[in-house]
């Protein structure tokens, strides 16, 4: 069976190195002349996505491990700890260290695509190029998720970071700063003793909501590289046909972070079982049992602090810091929701608003 992975990037690159283990030998185009570039992530990764995944992930790639958060608004702060909690990766690095091996057609830009008969034409800038099944791996605002008419159309939110040369004194612990509770935040990430990466995602503006941040943090190094890029939140259907979408192509993103790493290796696993398999339909649904009730319940609770007031964002926010003690003990950095689920039915709380009886550790 001929398989083209549409987008080299890393979820595109694991799938490749998975379908290669089993047997296959899927052909990758990518639009850009080097993997890895241009950089869109801020490179922190919980401590599951080495542990869990199939073919082990580069070590070599970790620049820092990270032992909790401090989690800010306005003036009020509280820290959440735990050890090895995540890591600050050099993305760059394990996206090439994905591709190694692997059969990659660069400066390949899809821009159009034909069913005939039973095979796909992929039209491309370097000509056309046949395929029985494509995998569209080409990130968040996917080519082959509009060419396709799947039934997935995602709201955008932006991304942008500086890397600063500049130590910042908390060498083992990131910052986010929210600029509204729980839907908007700025970050600091110590990336090695002397430089920090500081970022931003937002909606509206973040480029101008990062260099108020600065501004207003008093971050002045020397700015040494600069980037962004979008970030895709939805959830809809990932297969038609012989068409199937992975990673940010798929939405399958932390609804609340931003975060798409790890659910986009797990789903390329999942896909790429259900492809040695020979059953591509069962992908839909079975990557959806798997994380697809994460990423539900995130969009729900997303969608309810977008509808509240400022007011009430804020005393949510004073009510998380009053039991840090509570999500500490709960938090799962990859499945968002179930932490806030265990906390509000710690505090006798659910969406939306209803009050129950609260457990006796808890602070109001
Ligand atoms: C500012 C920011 C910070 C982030 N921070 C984190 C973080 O800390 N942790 C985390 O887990 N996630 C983070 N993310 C999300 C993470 O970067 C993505 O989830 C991840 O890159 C998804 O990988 P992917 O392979 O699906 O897509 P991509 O990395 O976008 O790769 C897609 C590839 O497809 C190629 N491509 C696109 N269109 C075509 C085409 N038409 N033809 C050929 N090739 C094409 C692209 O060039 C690219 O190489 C962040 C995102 C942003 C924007």
């Amino acid at each position: 069976m001929r398989i083209t992975i549409v987008g080299a990037g890393p979820i595109g690159c694991y799938l490749g190195q998975l379908l290669k283990c089993y047997g296959f030998s899927p052909l990758l185009l990518e639009e850009h002349s080097e993997v890895g570039i241009p950089k869109h992530c801020a490179g922190v990764v919980g401590s599951s996505f080495f542990d869990a995944s199939k073919i082990p992930l580069p070590r070599e790639i970790i620049k820092k491990e990270i032992h909790g958060a401090i989690i800010s608004y306005k003036n009020q702060s509280f820290i959440l700890k735990r050890r090895k909690a995540a890591f600050v990766i050099d993305r760059e690095k394990l996206d090439k260290k994905l591709s190694l091996g692997l059969e990659i057609q660069k400066e390949t830009k899809l821009v159009s695509l034909e069913k005939r008969g039973e095979e796909y034409l992929l039209y491309t800038n370097k000509g056309i190029f046949r395929s029985d099944l494509i995998i569209g791996a080409d990130g968040a605002r996917s080519k082959i998720r509009k060419l396709s008419g799947l039934k997935l159309k995602p709201i955008y939110y932006r991304g942008v970071q500086f890397r600063i040369r500049q130590r910042v004194t908390c060498q083992d612990m990131v910052q986010v700063y929210f600029t509204k509770p729980f839907l908007q935040f700025c970050w600091i990430i110590p990336e090695d003793e002397n430089v920090t990466r500081v970022g931003g995602i937002s909606p509206f503006k973040p480029l101008k909501e990062l260099k108020d941040f600065m501004e207003k943090m008093k971050i002045k190094g020397e700015i040494i590289e600069k980037m962004g890029g979008v970030l895709p939140i939805g959830y809809g259907v990932t297969v038609k046909d012989n068409i199937i979408l992975v990673g940010d192509a798929a939405c399958q993103v932390k609804p609340l972070s931003g975060g798409g790493l790890y659910y986009g290796i797990r789903c390329a696993e999942i896909l790429a079982h259900c492809i040695k398999k020979g059953n591509l339909s069962s992908y839909d649904t079975k990557w959806k049992k798997a994380i697809g009730g994460e990423i539900r319940s995130a969009l729900r609770i997303k969608k309810i602090l977008e509808k509240v007031n400022i007011k009430l964002l804020e005393k949510l926010f004073t009510l998380a810091k009053k039991n840090s003690h509570l999500i500490e003990d709960v938090a799962d950095f990859e499945h968002h929701s179930v932490g806030v689920f265990s906390v509000m039915k710690k505090l006798g709380l659910s969406f939306p608003g209803m009050l129950a009886k609260p457990s006796s550790d808890v602070d109001f």
